[in-house]
């Protein structure tokens, strides 16, 4: 494992898992508004950047991952119990979308969902993660509560877009992750303005600065700003994301500065030394 990653606490009366130092949970209030497409963009930053980094899609709603990453088929198992990762672009990934029938979710009871996330969760043999980053389901209901109080978690990051109803119900999120002790990174504003592809123009077409008003009102950061640019939809839909695509691009710039600034707030974060009690050697007296 590397050294430069350092596990951080999660949630009071949860244990990390050993073989992930930190896991981030990205939520929102609406779906629509680029979580997805944020995550597998911001693990691929990082994993630029020099982590070893999964993805669990636990978007039970509308699993993307699968798609972002051009992946399909089931995963392989060892032994019929554990679950071996899907890897792409150096990322290991797994998503409920592998795993259930593409109509099933809708009739699906929290707690049935909850524990079937829980068990994918634990059940898929990551390799030295040095971070886990989860695509939780959009809003705030009894599925994703429950989810924040058992997933052992390190921080939240929130993805809105910058109008009013978007920022509403990602206020509500944000409220639902402090409620159950997990500590907000920061908040992501996504297609802040609108890039014309065709001249270049920039425009606030959802207005400005929501996103900083929501954070300065919450006493969190404001991660990063990513425009609406047609490259980020047409690359999600290739299967190739634009930070894989032109990792020396405008947008990869941007996604790579927002993800510094979250490890940057996770870095603030106390210790967890867990993991390293193993290693404490009782001297004996002579
Ligand atoms: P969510 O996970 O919040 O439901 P998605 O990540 O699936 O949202 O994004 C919804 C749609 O918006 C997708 O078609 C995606 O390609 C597109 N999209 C997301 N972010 C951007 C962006 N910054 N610029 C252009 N298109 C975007």
């Amino acid at each position: 494992m590397t050294d430069k990653f350092i596990p951080r606490k999660v949630q009071p009366g949860l244990t990390r898992l050993p073989n992930i130092k930190n896991i981030i949970a990205i939520g929102s209030g609406k779906g629509g508004v680029g979580k997805s497409t944020v995550t597998v963009n911001l693990a691929l930053a990082l994993q630029q950047q020099g982590a070893r980094v999964g993805i669990l899609d636990a978007d039970i709603y509308g699993p993307s991952q699968p798609t972002l990453l051009g992946l399909s088929g089931k995963p392989d198992s060892p032994d019929g119990e554990h679950i071996i990762a899907f890897e792409k672009y150096g990322i290991q990934v797994m998503s409920i979308g592998f795993l259930i029938h593409e109509e099933a979710p809708a009739i699906w009871r929290g707690p049935i969902v909850t524990k079937a996330l829980q068990k994918m969760l634990q059940d898929t043999l990551w390799n030295n993660l040095d971070y886990l980053i989860i695509d939780l389901p959009p809003g705030t209901g009894d599925i994703q509560l429950t989810m924040a109080q058992k997933i052992p978690v390190a921080g939240a990051v929130i993805v809105t877009t910058p109008q009013d109803l978007s920022l509403i119900d990602a206020k509500k999120a944000l409220v639902m992750f402090e409620k159950v002790h997990i500590p907000v990174l920061g908040v992501i504003e996504n297609m802040s303005t609108h890039i014309c592809s065709a001249c270049g123009h920039e425009e606030a077409i959802f207005g400005e600065d929501g996103g900083q008003s929501m954070a300065d009102q919450y006493k969190v950061k404001l991660l990063g700003q990513l425009p609406l640019d047609k490259k980020i939809r047409v690359q999600s839909d290739l299967g190739v994301p634009i930070m894989s695509a032109e990792p020396e691009g405008l947008l990869a710039k941007k996604y790579s500065e927002i993800a510094t600034n979250m490890s940057t707030q996770l870095a603030l974060r106390p210790k967890d030394y867990s993991g390293l009690l193993g290693k404490i050697k009782v001297q004996q007296e002579k």
